[in-house]
């Protein structure tokens, strides 16, 4: 495997880097190497700097606002956006629902959706899972019944993630209750502004609102906002999950962790077992960042490896591991957890450390849980 950069993908790093480094606000800049939670509005601000530059939806075709590029370059991308401490595109919008709307769309919602979701002039939220569909997604029971030139919806959604932001949410709804499970299921745009549909916060362990409830009462959605074919919802969602899985091993992300930890480290680095960590945590990090070139490299007609799953559970791994490291070498400090730099003599990153340590501990439950993640790749790749 050729390591080195050809000249020509070196400038491309180089631009890509002057771009994120000088354009996107600082000031958002910082509060993510703080790892403070963003705004709304400096998550939608970000992504118009992007968009306006062509660098928000590289991936998606070149008529709906991408880039022909290889994916050695998309990986270059999303690395150095991760290194700048720039906020990724948001991934509902960017990895999971345009890219279906424009795989899977009539070219009447391609064009009523795209260019608004590329921007963030909509705020997409995933209705997907269910009280008593998380893993087992297809048993899914909120229903969309046809009436005239609408569906009818009732139902709950759950883990409804920034969902009090959201504009519109993509849901999987069921359509057809007597065919096989997989098969009765549609992939439905819905305002999150019709009468009947109610947002309720659930309380996170680490005192955010990341996540909500979502009820749909009788609520009235135009037949039009059906993404594909009715009852194809299943195949739909199958592609999302495989982009979805891909987009949740932030390998840049980590490694400025990692990096920054080494600067919190200090003296402690003179530690063996401390020293063993890093390196440890540095090697598999490494060995990651390759395996996310080889899936790029092997993603066939924008399709996603199985070996996505790989991914989604070695990055969440490591993305866990570190936030565990830099919770014991805050030490005591890190029980200082949420307090203010006016309260607190502590350095600001021991206040972070244990609140971003408990946040990431959903890291192996959403995009599909890593025991499920396990089983696919045991399946799949292993032929077990
Ligand atoms: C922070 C967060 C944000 C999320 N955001 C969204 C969102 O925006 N939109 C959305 O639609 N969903 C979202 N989810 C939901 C997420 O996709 C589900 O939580 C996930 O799929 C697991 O489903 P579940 O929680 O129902 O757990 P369950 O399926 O009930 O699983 C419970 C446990 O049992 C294990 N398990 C289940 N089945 C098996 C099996 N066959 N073999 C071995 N082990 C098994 C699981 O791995 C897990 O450990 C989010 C979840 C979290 C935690």
């Amino acid at each position: 495997m050729q390591l080195e950069l050809s000249a020509e993908d070196a400038a491309f790093r180089e631009e890509m880097r002057a771009f994120f480094t000088t354009k996107v606000p600082q000031e958002i800049r910082d509060a993510v190497a703080a790892r403070q939670e963003l705004t709304k509005e400096q998550i939608v601000e970000s992504q118009r700097v992007l968009n306006a530059a062509g660098l928000a939806v590289p991936h998606w075709p070149v008529e709906w606002g991408g880039q022909d590029w290889s994916e050695l370059r998309r990986h270059i991308w999303h690395d150095e956006m991760q290194r700048a401490c720039v906020p990724l595109p948001l991934a509902f919008n960017a990895s999971m629902v345009g890219p279906v709307i424009a795989q899977f769309g009539s070219q009447e919602i391609k064009e009523r959706f795209l260019a608004k979701t590329a921007n963030l002039d909509i705020w997409w939220s995933q209705g997907f899972s269910e009280p008593d569909a998380g893993s087992d997604l297809a048993s899914l029971r909120t229903t969309a019944v046809k009436d005239g030139d609408e569906f009818v919806v009732n139902g709950q959604k759950t883990w409804t993630t920034l969902g009090q932001h959201g504009d519109w949410i993509f849901c999987l709804v069921r359509t057809d209750p007597e065919a096989k499970k997989q098969r009765g299921i549609s992939f439905l745009l819905i305002d999150m502004t019709s009468p009947g549909v109610t947002v309720r916060p659930i309380e996170l362990i680490d005192g955010g609102h990341e996540v909500n409830e979502v009820w749909f009462e009788d609520v009235r959605v135009p037949a039009d906002n059906l993404v594909g074919e009715l009852n194809a919802g299943w195949d739909y969602a199958k592609f999302l999950l495989g982009n979805e899985r891909v987009g949740v091993a932030p390998v840049g992300a980590t490694k400025r962790v990692l990096a920054q930890a080494k600067e919190y480290a200090g003296d402690q680095l003179a530690d063996p077992l401390i020293a063993a960590r890093f390196a440890e945590l540095e090697n598999e990090l490494l060995a990651l960042e390759l395996t996310v070139l080889r899936v790029a490299a092997h993603s066939a007609d924008g399709k996603p490896h199985p070996a996505s799953s790989v991914l989604k559970l070695k990055g969440t791994e490591l993305q866990q591991a570190v936030s565990e490291l830099v919770v014991d070498l805050a030490g005591p400090a890190s029980l200082a957890s949420g307090a203010g730099s006016d309260s607190s003599d502590l350095p600001a990153w021991t206040h972070r450390a244990t609140p971003a340590y408990l946040n990431l501990r959903k890291a192996s439950i959403y995009g599909g849980s890593n025991e499920i993640q396990r089983q696919i790749i045991a399946k799949t790749i292993l032929g077990l």
